[in-house]
């Protein structure tokens, strides 16, 4: 089991509405049914942590240290348009916070123009953003646009992976880091091995960094489906050892650490 502290999550709000194939068994959904959550999950709320980047200890020292990697809105979509009167307020958390890293990933790649602070600009430094692409179709739609958007740091995120993907045609130096992944939950599709050799193979000719993030529940190798408990979808692939151009950090070499050694365990 490996822990990390160099990683924060902050989720200013919760819930968000299915766009594509990908969110038909999506996360979020899953949690809120297993915990009885009364509210539908498609309705978005703020969350008590809405502010948390910029909440500090008694003693005055911020709630979530300088360096860390703030993985931003994982319980919904940054881009959703239901919170767009909320999403002004977290550019502006970002900005006052500019030692943190905030990582986003989002389905809503379309939207990107339409959500922006006016200070924009050709992106602020601190902020990484994921662009989902789930199958061919989709990668075809959304990888055009993302390309072309002002973002300082950008990766692309197959996943859940379900069906073959080519990447090649969207695959540069701006470009920092590709992370595949399949389904977790007990309805998951599968997600086969040989897919994922295809992605890293095209990686490897553009020179960007693959990374193979988990197998989720069913993964197909050599013919063979196998089920795989949550607890082990991450460090089998892990073990799977494909990874190019990642260190042990897990994300992309563009980000600048200001971690010690001592803040990582096996
Ligand atoms: S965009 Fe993400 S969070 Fe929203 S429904 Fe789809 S999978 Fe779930």
């Amino acid at each position: 089991m490996l822990k990390w502290e160099i990683y924060a999550d902050w989720n200013p709000w919760h819930g968000c509405t299915k766009i594509s194939p990908g969110c038909k068994f999506c996360y979020v959904y899953r949690q809120d049914e297993m915990y009885g959550c009364e509210v539908s999950s498609c309705l978005a709320r703020k969350t008590g942590n809405f502010n948390l980047p910029v909440r500090k200890k008694r003693d005055g020292t911020w709630k979530i240290p300088d360096g860390r990697i703030v993985f931003t809105c994982f319980t919904s979509d940054f881009l959703l348009s239901d919170a767009d009167e909320w999403r002004q307020e977290c550019w502006q958390m970002m900005r006052e916070r500019e030692n943190l890293w905030f990582y986003f990933f989002t389905k809503r790649i379309d939207r990107f123009m339409d959500c922006l602070p006016t200070d924009w600009g050709d992106g602020y430094d601190n902020v990484l953003v994921g662009c989902t692409v789930e199958n061919q179709d989709l990668a075809d739609y959304r990888l055009p646009i993302f390309r072309q958007l002002p973002i300082k740091h950008k990766s692309i995120i197959v996943s859940p992976m379900i069906g073959p993907v080519d990447l090649s045609p969207y695959l540069d130096d701006g470009i920092e880091e590709v992370a595949v992944g399949g389904e977790s939950g007990v309805n998951a599709r599968p997600c086969h091995f040989e897919w994922i050799l295809a992605v890293r193979e095209q990686c490897v000719a553009a020179n960007v960094p693959f990374r193979f993030h988990q197998t989720g529940a069913f993964f197909v190798k050599d013919g063979k489906t196998y089920r795989v408990k949550r607890c082990f979808q991450l460090s089998q692939a892990h073990k799977a050892n494909i990874d190019f151009r990642i260190d042990k950090y897990m994300v992309p070499e563009t980000v600048k650490y200001v971690w010690k050694d001592s803040d990582y365990h096996d």
